[in-house]
């Protein structure tokens, strides 16, 4: 079979994995490369979402009563199928999504070892436990256990179609629930081969996992389908949407927003290593990437050097949709207006465009936007405040540290940044007073492949996180269990108590209590 006839098979049967809801309406979903059709898709209104909810909350009983260790073997059998598949996801990513195959490999890599940790620390994380019921209740023994919340609505962006929803679906099923999920009007086909993998791979729990698509009307009926928490990854504008709708029925909301996030470059970095993760970290995936390096702030010791190392490697890039392209088209081509209108703000304003910019050879064909180096931007232009979401980098020479961290903490978003500095100490001092979710040193967006580690921001990039244990609990409730050992001779939650009790326990506490000053 050809690629392209394996492909449409791989649409079709991704497409008759969503095609089980009845609907009036369709959409088209093209590849940003070529305009090419990569399938038709149904537009899911209220009902159509509400069947697939209720369909979902009866997986959601079976799926929860599998047990940790029935769920782990089934999310196993699950991972197992999407490795032996890589390949074909990764090229329907590309197709879909526009970024190169082996970026797309990445991605779906990161997804599975993410879907791994979480079957694999369910258990530890969320099953019943025994605390230490403590002084007032040493006669009783206290139970702890993270129960789910029935059915998550996870909606997702296009930029990384297969890392960003599973950061929520796979951490969701492990903790016992089902999942709907509603992809970007832009990824329908990678989401809807998602779930018909889940279908293949896990055909007794078909249902715990299911795919709504169509446009923002379909993702906010799935808020008001009565989920027990949505899972929203996507812009802050959305999200305040989002959770407006979610106020209605009173849904928990999970937000991944996005982001402005700042490098640091200290007197003493590696300018060549610094270099090349702020262009990765900038540049890759064309720069439309959550975590990605918006900004860099460089001392003035290592400045110079590092302009011209990024300089040297930016040149180095070439966009394009074949296998030696270093990234690919805009996914979304309306963002390609917002990238331009930051690059020519801030020209005008007097920035140095040094590769890149806004002439037409900087936009080198339909639907591509070049590598683009900002210096001496002004810290009030849309280049610096606002979220580009293109391959644009802007560096700013600061004093010293303290100014850069100053700086980099002066946004309202707090998704995430970077650190390059010689010092370990002064590194991770540094990190921790950055204003930010996540902060890697000495690198770009590792923390994103760490399963064990919390992924989430503050401010405008959100709230709640994803990965990690904090991630598993974010999909489950604390449900708290006292048990009665033995009677005390009195009760001091009685109206049969002794008059003298509330005197002899006012003893107790003070003793035990009164001595810390
Ligand atoms: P959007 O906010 O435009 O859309 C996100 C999702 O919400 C899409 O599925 C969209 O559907 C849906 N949606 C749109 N309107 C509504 C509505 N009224 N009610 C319910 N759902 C709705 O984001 P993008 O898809 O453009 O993604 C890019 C953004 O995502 C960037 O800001 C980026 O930083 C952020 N992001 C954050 C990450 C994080 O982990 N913090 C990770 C990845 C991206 P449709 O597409 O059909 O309109």
């Amino acid at each position: 079979m050809s690629l392209a006839e394996e492909m449409d098979t791989v649409t079709d049967v991704a497409a008759g994995s969503v095609e089980r809801h009845a609907t009036s309406s369709t959409f088209e979903s093209t590849a940003p490369a070529t305009g090419a059709v990569v399938g038709m898709f149904p537009v899911h209104d209220p009902d159509a979402v509400a069947e697939t909810v209720t369909q979902a909350f009866a997986a959601a009983e079976l799926w929860a009563g599998l047990g940790f260790d029935g769920r782990r073997q089934r999310l196993d059998a699950y991972r197992g199928y999407l490795a032996r598949r890589l390949h074909e996801l990764a090229d329907l990513v590309h197709r879909e999504n526009g970024k190169p195959h082996a970026d797309a490999i990445l991605e779906i890599s990161l997804a599975i070892d993410h879907l791994a940790w979480a079957a694999g620390h369910a258990r530890k994380a969320l099953g019943p436990r025994r605390v230490r019921a403590g002084l007032l209740a040493a006669n009783h023994a206290a139970y702890l256990e993270y129960q789910p919340l029935g059915v998550i609505g996870v909606i997702g962006p296009w930029n990384y179609p297969v890392f960003t929803p599973m950061g929520s679906i796979a951490y969701a099923l492990a903790a016992g629930n089902a999942v709907v999920f509603k992809p970007s009007e832009y990824t329908p086909a990678i989401g809807a081969w998602l779930a018909a993998a889940w279908r293949a791979a896990v055909p007794d729990a078909a249902d715990a996992f299911q795919v709504v698509t169509g446009f923002g009307d379909t993702g906010a009926a799935l808020c008001r389908a009565g989920v027990g928490k949505i899972a929203f990854t996507g812009s802050a504008p959305t999200g305040r949407k989002v959770m407006a709708t979610c106020a209605e029925t009173l849904t928990p909301v999970l937000m991944e927003l996005g982001g402005k996030d700042a490098m640091i470059v200290d007197d003493d970095a590696d300018v060549v290593a610094a270099a090349d993760a702020a262009v990765w970290g900038a540049m890759s995936n064309g720069g439309q990437t959550c975590i990605g390096v918006e900004r860099v702030y460089a001392t003035a010791a290592v400045y110079d050097r590092f302009v011209a190392e990024v300089t040297a490697q930016v040149r180095e890039l070439r966009p394009g949709s074949d296998d030696e392209a270093t990234y690919g088209p805009m996914t979304m081509p309306s963002q390609i207006d917002v990238v331009r209108r930051h690059v020519t703000d801030a020209a005008s304003a007097g920035a140095r465009v040094i590769t890149g910019g806004t002439d037409p050879d900087a936009f080198p064909g339909e639907g591509y936007v070049a590598p683009t180096v900002l210096l001496d931007v002004p810290e009030d232009s849309a280049a610096i405040r606002e979220e580009t979401f293109g391959p644009t980098l802007t560096i700013t020479k600061v004093r010293d540290a303290e100014e850069a961290l100053q700086r980099a903490n002066d946004t309202s978003y707090g998704l995430a940044g970077s650190i390059f500095s010689g010092s370990k100490s002064k590194a991770l001092d540094l990190a921790r007073r950055m204003r930010s979710g996540m902060t890697s040193i000495n690198s770009v967006l590792t923390f994103a492949s760490v399963p064990a580690l919390p992924f989430g921001g503050v401010g405008d990039s959100g709230f709640g996180r994803i990965h990690g244990e904090d991630g598993l609990k974010e999909f489950t409730r604390a449900k708290a269990i006292t048990r009665q050992r033995f009677a005390l001779p009195t009760n001091p939650m009685s109206f049969r108590r002794p008059a003298n009790t509330a005197d002899q326990l006012a003893r107790i506490i003070g003793m035990v209590h009164g001595r810390h000053r």
